[in-house]
């Protein structure tokens, strides 16, 4: 089973207008470099305030798809603040975000909340990009396992085979974002070995094998090599080393 790699670039709360035109106009020169055949599925998750200008930007280029960092699962009506899939439809968005440690420690997202997220995602033909991860405690204490098998399952439930098949998992250990210091290659392999073996229990041995699990957590030019030569990563996740042009058409390379 060849899965297609996936590097994905979570601008998070960064870059206004000209910062964010800047970097798409980056990209689009990188990426018109790189032949088609060869590259990863490129994504770029810019904030809601830039989505229609990157949409603008990349919408006659085929080798970017877009994504949105979050989305609201109700259709429309009183839920100030939040952004419904409807509205992220219009700017062709493919993937979108869920289940960010950033979201779940933050702003108090549940598992519940992001299998609502996900079903409605899927019912609108997007695909979530649905996050996962341990704190350092949790590592510590052995019980990283156990935990990423409570947080997939509880993603996962009530979703069709064929629309898992369609997901997209980023397994993200909380310690290794932001930090500088990413998870060793071989145990991020493991551990996302461990995560498909959850998706195999769940629906069946072709779901587990068609459905792409990225690494995420201070990805770098220096580390995408070995990791994407890891046969269970699929790609990555991508936040800081996705700010800059340069640094993410290496990561964009590292995938090929
Ligand atoms: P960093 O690459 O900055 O560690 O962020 C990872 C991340 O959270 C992507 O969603």
């Amino acid at each position: 089973m060849t899965r297609r790699p996936i590097i994905a670039g979570n601008w998070k709360m960064n870059n206004n207008k000209a910062e964010a035109k800047e970097l798409t106009d980056g990209i689009m020169y990188g990426v018109s470099q790189l032949e088609a055949s060869k590259m990863p599925e490129v994504v770029l998750a810019p904030t809601y305030t830039a989505l229609w200008q990157v949409y603008d930007l990349i919408k006659n280029e085929p080798k970017l798809s877009l994504a949105a960092q979050n989305v609201n699962p109700n259709p429309s009506g009183a839920y100030t603040g939040e952004i419904s899939l409807d509205m992220l439809a219009d700017f062709k968005v493919k993937f979108v975000i869920i289940g960010h440690s950033e979201r779940r420690q933050m702003f108090g997202e549940t598992d519940e909340f992001i299998n609502q997220k996900a079903i409605a995602i899927l019912e609108k033909g997007l695909i979530p990009i649905i996050c996962c991860g341990e704190t350092l405690e949790q590592r510590e204490q052995g019980v990283t396992d156990t935990h990423l098998a409570s947080q997939i399952t509880k993603a996962f439930q009530g979703i069709s085979p064929e629309d898992a098949k369609k997901s997209v998992i980023a397994y993200e250990p909380i310690w290794a974002i932001g930090t500088g210091k990413s998870c060793d290659a071989v145990e991020a392999n493991r551990t996302i070995g461990e995560i498909r073996k959850v998706i195999k229990n769940l629906y069946s041995n072709d779901v587990a094998e068609s459905i792409r699990i990225l690494y995420g957590g201070s990805v770098k030019p220096s580390t995408i090599v070995e990791q994407m030569a890891q046969p269970e990563i699929d790609g990555g996740l991508i936040g800081g080393a996705s700010l800059k042009a340069d640094s993410f058409i290496e990561l964009i390379k590292g995938a090929m």
